[in-house]
């Protein structure tokens, strides 16, 4: 079958490998559409993070690409219930010991020995099948499309920072960079009936998507986000802030300086350098600082239900479709250039 597996930094190549076998208690997925996220274009400039074998996948690499997947089961292993042969799933792709202080404490998936499908080994997404354990699929209901499935997982990075934030309808929030994490905030935030919810994003595309979910969106390089979010807010600043960009010191600060006193910031977008802070400030004013990293079960399941029920509807975060063989040059290379001004999600079919 063909599979993108990562050789090294700035190698991800379209190799023919064989098939994955079906193992006990698992389930084997034919892929419908996988979708390049962030991570994976750092996976593709700076290579695997776990090139050889992961104590937690016991598979040595190249490592197969991709962990945001939809597909359809084609194989069973027997005694597992619950899906069937024919079923449209979206696969959850983290793993837990299980036995660690943060597993048994019930924080899956905060394991310390956590590893992913499709990032340190185990198959992955940009790939044709893919077998994984039965407790990692999720079947989805009729009338969600499998293009739309593959944004399961991303939108349940989103829905975990919106439950870490501790968010209620009558909240207010700024959510820093509209990508598809921050546009997946903002849906997460109003199908819990958030109604203000103010966005800064340099991108023209992405602002207007914001706008088209139900936010007030600005151009941080055109007006003074923080002056915007004070003005909104009469001079208060908001209970929440989503920083889903990870870009700067500059977006840091913003995060926190938009905040109302006792307000809490939320970091969701991935830094890649250290950042600074005032502490005293940060005393004075009682403001919170928390990290959302992954999801777990629960995270999908109510994904899944608030796109059942139509109260997200994931299709716009969606800009084309490309073939597998087209991934590193109409996919990666062009999120890393500038595509970036007018793609949102790319999805991947096999
Ligand atoms: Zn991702
Ligand atoms: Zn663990």
């Amino acid at each position: 079958m063909r599979a993108a597996r990562v050789h090294g930094p700035n190698d991800t190549r379209i190799d023919d490998i064989p098939e994955p076998h079906l193992r006990p208690k698992s389930v084997k997925v034919k892929v419908a559409f996988g979708g390049l996220c962030g991570s994976d274009l750092g996976i593709y400039t700076g290579g695997s993070p776990s090139p050889g074998e992961h104590p937690m996948l016991g598979q040595s690499g190249p490592h197969v690409l991709g962990h945001e997947f939809s597909g359809y089961v084609v194989e069973v292993a027997e005694g597992v219930g619950g899906v069937r042969i024919g079923d449209l799933v979206v696969v959850r792709p983290n793993i837990a010991c299980g036995e660690c202080a943060s597993c048994l404490r019930g924080e899956l998936h905060l394991c310390t020995r956590w590893a992913a499908i499709g990032i340190h080994g185990g198959g992955g997404g940009f790939s044709e099948y893919v077998v994984v354990s039965s407790d990692q699929v999720h079947v989805v209901p009729l009338g969600v499309t499998a293009e739309v499935a593959a944004l399961v997982e991303p939108l349940s990075v989103a829905w975990h920072a919106v439950r870490t934030s501790g968010a209620s309808s009558t909240s207010s929030a700024f959510v820093i960079g509209a990508g598809p994490v921050g546009l997946g905030v903002v849906m997460a935030l109003k199908a819990i009936g958030v109604s203000r919810v103010i966005v800064s994003e340099p991108s023209r595309l992405r602002r207007e998507l914001a706008r088209a979910i139900g936010a007030d969106a600005i151009d941080p390089a055109a007006a003074d986000p923080i002056e915007h979010v004070r003005s909104a807010t009469g001079d208060e600043g908001v209970d929440l802030a989503f920083e889903s960009s990870g870009a700067s010191d500059v977006t840091f600060t913003a995060a926190l300086t938009s905040l109302r006193p006792g307000g809490t910031a939320v970091l969701v977008g991935l830094f890649h350098h250290q950042v600074s802070l005032d502490a005293a400030a940060l005393l004075f004013t009682e403001k919170r600082i928390v990290g959302s990293f992954g999801y777990w079960d629960d995270d999908f399941r109510e994904v899944i239900d608030a796109i059942a029920s139509g109260s997200i509807d994931p299709n716009p975060l969606i800009s084309c479709v490309i073939p597998l063989r087209d991934l590193v040059n109409r996919g990666i290379l062009s999120l890393l250039g500038s595509g970036r001004e007018s793609q949102i999600k790319i999805l991947v079919s096999p």
